[in-house]
């Protein structure tokens, strides 16, 4: 086979690499081809984005009646474009905080990013300069901009870079499986986190604090599902010294766990509510953050000492992708997506029960349409991460394709999967497993 000379940068892999990347050509439905015509489940749905999958024709024809209409116009400046001006109304009745208006960019990390500017400019506007700090977890993953990369707890997207930036500071994982959770009824292990929390504010000065970002459940992390009590306990806190509360719901908000946004599903009371992925199934890059009515307000009135609001993108509120936008709400609400999650994700963790106890598992979770299995090491030798890995290698052998993070294998199937789509995917990754355990080695060993 002659070399491969790679010419793309390929986020999150390592630039050394001089293998062919696995290159995906088509998709329909729930699968996707490769450039070999070899078929897959997708039991991530992308990147935890293509919520309805990747042959949905409205939004196709969304997007192409905009391109013809319309295909681009800035929303600076008090000029903006009709669509993405009726997406905003959208949001607005669907936002479940007291709304004041939605800011729209193109990622979730720039979500986060402007999320973290528009705390800073509160604070600002109520003469606080010295509130600069954002906190989060350990184990979140908020993106990987300059801001939102030192916001993200995890150490790879650190290393190399110099990341995180000082004034970002992190909290403990609010993980059950976590080793200081054991032994501890689920009331005491909250107590004790929200110690640590306490502590941090305590040590830092709580007037040099901005805002807390956290997700719901923790995606990207490995699946994380802080214990119920854990959220309110933390608002609390967060109320007290007035320092702001981010929900980044880039990959919970739009029906990922059953309900439209995690914020509604879990009693929640953000500030500001980021989102991305879902808002138009990854079909077009676009993201927003809500920006709930107190905040709103301190920053409209308080502009008239600072001045406009200096941030935003180019294609901030992009017409195209607004239309996508628009449309894949609608395709929501037309088809009760949230609702189907709801009613089949029973069926979801139904069939992955059968892991619990299992050999080399250590542990089976899941919320809505997103669960994980996290693996043990050891099995003949292997270490830390080797089973998610080998797992997730045979499962594209088997055509199904799964995320693993470390020893933990997460499904997050396209919300339109149907009850038997899930219970295939989890045929396949059994058989995977299966295989796996009759190995006699890591493949990656
Ligand atoms: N926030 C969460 C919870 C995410 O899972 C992600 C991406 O996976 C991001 C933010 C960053 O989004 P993006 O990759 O679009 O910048």
């Amino acid at each position: 086979m002659a070399p491969h000379t790679p010419t793309l940068l390929e986020p999150h892999t390592p630039p050394s690499l001089r293998t062919e990347p696995h290159v995906i050509v088509r998709g329909e439905g729930i699968t996707v081809w490769d450039s070999d015509g070899n078929s897959y489940l997708d039991g991530t749905s992308g990147m935890l984005c293509t919520n309805l999958g990747y042959s949905q024709p409205r939004l196709v024809r969304a997007a192409a009646r905009q391109m013809a209409r319309l295909p681009f116009f800035a929303t600076f400046a008090h000029r903006t474009n009709d669509v993405t001006s009726a997406l905003a109304e959208d949001l607005a009745r669907l936002s479940p905080i007291p709304m004041g208006r939605t800011f729209f960019a193109n990622s979730g990390s720039e979500a986060n990013d402007s999320a973290f500017k528009l705390a800073w400019y509160y604070h600002r506007c109520l003469g606080r300069r010295g509130r600069t700090k954002i906190i989060s977890q350990k184990g979140g993953y908020h993106g990987t901009t300059t801001a939102a990369g030192s916001a993200t707890g995890l150490e790879p997207i650190h290393r190399g870079f110099g990341l995180p930036l000082p004034s970002f500071l992190k909290v403990p994982c609010p993980d059950p499986r976590a080793p200081q959770a054991q032994g501890m009824t689920e009331e005491r292990y909250v107590d004790h986190l929200i110690a640590r929390l306490e502590q941090l504010v305590a040590a830092e000065g709580a007037d040099t604090i901005a805002a807390f970002i956290a997700e719901p459940i923790l995606g990207a992390g490995g699946v994380i599902i802080p214990p119920p009590g854990y959220y309110p306990r933390v608002q609390e806190v967060l109320a007290r010294h007035d320092i702001l509360f981010i929900a980044d719901e880039v990959v919970t908000g739009f029906g990922r766990t059953g309900a439209m946004f995690a914020t509604t599903e879990f009693g929640l009371s953000p500030d500001l509510i980021t989102l991305a992925k879902g808002l138009s199934s990854a079909y077009a890059p676009i993201s927003a953050v809500m920006v709930g009515q107190r905040v709103m307000d301190t920053i409209a009135e308080g502009s008239k000492s600072i001045g406009a609001f200096g941030h935003g993108f180019t294609y901030s509120g992009h017409p195209v992708a607004a239309a996508v936008a628009r449309e894949t709400l609608a395709v929501l609400a037309d088809e009760g997506i949230p609702a189907h999650v709801r009613d089949t994700a029973p069926r979801l963790m139904k069939c992955l029960d059968v892991f619990r106890g299992a050999e080399a598992v250590r542990d089976v979770r899941g919320y809505g349409f997103l669960a994980a299995v996290t693996f043990a090491a050891g099995l003949r030798g292997r270490r830390e991460g080797d089973m998610g890995a080998d797992v997730m290698a045979r499962a594209v052998d088997n055509g199904l394709l799964l995320r693993a993070v470390g020893d933990t294998v997460a499904f997050a199937p396209p919300l339109v999967s149907t009850a038997e789509e899930v219970e295939v995917m989890v045929n396949l990754f059994e058989k995977s497993y299966r295989s796996v355990l009759a190995e006699p080695r890591s493949v990656y060993r």
